[in-house]
């Protein structure tokens, strides 16, 4: 569970980045420019930084100006999530029944 969370926080993070670089961003500022909404501007709060579980307490919107937040990024989250939690899975179940599982 904690490698689908640490997984789904990087892809939101990555896919961040690569929108900001895209438009225009220098790498300095993709990295530190502080989260906000494209539409009203208004700072984005932490408990709704947390990826997949950001989205449903926000209800997918902005709490200011009520954006729709893309799908494209919870589908993103969400897909990563549940494959690395299968991984996970799969990598506890090889290494308890003592098959070889080192990278
Ligand atoms: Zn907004």
């Amino acid at each position: 569970m904690v490698i689908a969370m640490v997984a789904s926080c990087l892809i939101s993070f990555f896919q961040l980045l690569f929108y900001r670089m895209k438009s225009g961003f220098n790498l300095f500022d993709a990295l530190f420019t502080p989260s906000h909404c494209e539409n009203c501007q208004s700072k984005i709060n932490v408990f709704f930084l947390i990826p997949i579980f950001g989205f449903f307490i926000s209800k997918g919107k902005c709490r200011h100006c009520n954006l729709s937040i893309p799908l494209k990024y919870i589908m993103a989250e969400l897909f990563v999530f549940i494959i690395s939690f299968c991984a996970s899975i799969k990598f506890i179940d090889l290494c308890l029944f003592g098959i070889d599982c080192t990278l």
